[in-house]
């Protein structure tokens, strides 16, 4: 079998996967990639173009793509006419004007390559309406088509449209994989493990398992903004345990500001770290997503009860659901302390 993808991570069965389908002309019309943002659905969506292309594609001693032949060049540079990116824009939604244009430019036959690849960016972003136009080229396209749709997952799509694509779901790569790619490719990275190994792992644990999102942490001021929001989630978690009075806890909700879009994003790290702590409670060896040393973590979770644990969940979900419905924030603030019992 040839090695696949072999310049990405993780997601080891999904390249598997597009590999054997590639290799026996099986590959579907349309493909939804679902994952976070920087979790790699542009990479393989531009990869699984050139492996279509690949001058390559039926030779051992290849791996699929080569990334070397011209074709696959001039599609990793984003050159080739047959591959069609959609849809990028700075615009919240994508109307039904740009899959229009899309239909028109989908039945002139590809320029160079036999097939013409079509990559939808953002694609939860479209429209009813731009779903439903995109449906009627779905119906009957021609053979020499491929729509590879890119979606974050925060808004499903119409079940007509996923009901004709087949989607996979990127998982998050594994810190350890994750920090040996770091490590190899990024010399900040280097220089980061060897001076500060704790704030190294801090970044892969902030990172949630995404490459372009630990490479864009390698910023220190990107960092430096993560690791505070990390740090007031464990302040509230300490504060929560400690039972320490009024007056840290009001420092603590005095450091909220004054966005609320800002205090939806510090509550959403106070669940995570929240959650971790839930799930050490029924087992010490359950997979974490905040904290890096397990150690700690557990030694935090076991200084709460379950039912205390479960308050703080259910208090800062319904913080994060007032603040979303335009709650007044210090409102919010200071019934969610009343709430979890953090003030009295
Ligand atoms: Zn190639």
């Amino acid at each position: 079998m040839k090695p696949a993808f072999t310049d990405l991570i993780g997601n080891a069965r999904l390249r598997d996967r597009l590999r054997d389908d590639i290799c026996a002309d099986r590959l579907g019309h349309a493909y939804i990639l679902e994952g976070a943002a920087g979790s790699g659905k542009h990479s393989f969506a531009l990869r699984i173009a050139a492996a279509l292309a690949c001058e390559h594609l039926s030779e051992d001693g290849y791996p699929l793509p080569c990334l070397e032949c011209p074709a696959c060049r001039k599609i990793m540079s984003g050159n080739s006419p047959d591959v069609i990116t959609v849809g990028r824009s700075d615009k919240a939604t994508m109307g039904v004007d740009v899959i229009r244009e899309m239909h028109a430019d989908v039945f002139v036959a590809p320029n160079e390559l036999e097939n013409k690849v079509y990559i939808i960016e953002d694609a939860q972003t479209m429209t009813v309406q731009a779903q439903n136009a995109f449906l009627l080229i779905l119906e009957e396209p021609p053979a020499y088509v491929r729509f590879l749709l890119l979606s974050d997952g925060s808004a499903p799509l119409l079940e007509t449209v996923r009901s004709r694509a087949q989607t996979f779901r990127l998982e998050p790569v594994p810190q350890d994989v994750l920090a040996d790619r770091l490590t190899c490719t990024e010399p900040a990275a280097r220089i980061l493990r060897n001076a500060n190994p704790s704030e190294f792992d801090e970044l892969l644990m902030a990172s949630g398992g995404s490459v372009g999102q630990a490479k864009a942490l390698l910023d220190p001021k990107q960092r430096r903004a993560v690791l505070d929001e990390r740090e007031a989630a464990l302040t509230f978690a300490m504060l929560a345990a400690s039972h320490r009075g009024s007056s840290p806890v009001l420092a603590f909700l005095g450091g909220f500001g004054q966005k609320r879009e800002e205090a939806i994003a510090r509550f959403s790290v106070m669940l995570s770290c929240v959650r971790d702590l839930v799930l050490l409670k029924q087992d010490e060896n359950a997979p974490l997503c905040f904290f890096h040393d397990r150690e700690d973590a557990c030694a935090l979770a076991y200084r709460f009860t379950s039912p205390e644990l479960l308050r703080l969940t259910a208090g800062i979900s319904e913080a994060m659901e007032s603040l979303r419905r335009n709650a007044n924030l210090r409102l919010t603030l200071t019934h969610f302390a009343l709430r979890t019992g953090l003030l009295s």
